[in-house]
């Protein structure tokens, strides 16, 4: 038996208002199925700062987490959220999504020292990885992925690096509708957890999700596969439906791991 994160990536969408709305309505349609195993099944959203403390407590059944931070605690660094403002808020910090990488020129420098100062403060952080398409098509995705989490989580104890959820999100499948195949997804999971085993001591304590054009028609054989403990949505987690159905496909492969 395995359990899940099912996770929301809402990028820059959703005012305070539409936050609270989809919260509420989402918190509605789980609670209305009954028992939901929220101890096997965790439901994860990263709203933009403004709703994060709107939303919070709305919902014991989904839990919140920042979409980035600053490493440091204070200081003049205009327009950065630092984790002290973000404690008691979030549980979960979202480090290294692609978007970040690509389009605000994020380091592997900084993604070391921002997993580090989320592991201080009490957060569990969500490292994003993955190839670009001229990687995969160069036959560079291992090499890449290597390369990434030796960089990213340079330093930390096998104690600290177990406590980190990775997101393998290949970046040819963020927003573009063509996601990994569940063959390729997981081949490049269990790869993620050999590395992963080498730096905890343990294969099953690293949690990690794939991410990259999860939708309702293709999560169930995404979340069957092996290595697979879950997924990072963001298009899909934008819309109250699509994303309860990727929910409850979760509780069906639990039931039926179950039985
Ligand atoms: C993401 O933003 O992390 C993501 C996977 O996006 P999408 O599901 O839209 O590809």
């Amino acid at each position: 038996m395995k359990d899940y994160i099912i996770a929301g990536n809402w990028k820059m969408f959703k005012t305070v208002e539409e936050s609270i709305s989809f919260i509420t309505q989402l918190d509605e349609k789980l609670g209305a199925a009954g028992h939901f195993p929220d101890d096997l099944i965790e439901v994860l959203v990263f709203p933009p700062f403004t709703s994060l403390y709107p939303v919070k407590g709305l919902s014991p059944r989904i839990k919140t987490g920042a979409q980035d931070f600053y490493f440091e605690d204070q200081g003049a660094y205009t327009g950065e959220i630092s984790p002290l403002m973000l404690k008691n808020v979030v549980d979960y910090v979202l480090i290294g999504h692609s978007e970040r990488r690509q389009l605000f020129h994020e380091s592997d420098e900084n993604i070391n020292k921002k997993i580090k100062a989320a592991l201080v403060h009490g957060f569990i952080p969500v490292l994003c990885i993955g190839e670009t398409l001229e990687e995969r098509e160069a036959g560079k995705t291992f090499a890449r992925i290597e390369e990434q989490l030796a960089k990213d989580l340079c330093g930390l104890t096998p104690g600290e690096a177990a406590r980190i959820v990775i997101a393998y999100e290949p970046i040819w499948a963020i927003g573009t509708g063509r996601n990994a195949s569940p063959e390729q997804a997981q081949e490049a999971h269990a790869f993620i957890r050999k590395i992963l085993h080498e730096k905890t001591g343990n294969p099953e304590i690293v949690r990690i999700l794939y991410g990259g054009s999860v939708k309702p028609e293709n999560s169930l054989a995404i979340l069957s596969q092996n290595d697979i403990n879950g997924v990072l949505v963001g298009g899909a987690s934008l819309k109250v439906d699509a994303f309860s159905v990727i929910i409850e496909n979760s509780v069906q492969l639990l039931n039926s791991s179950i039985r």
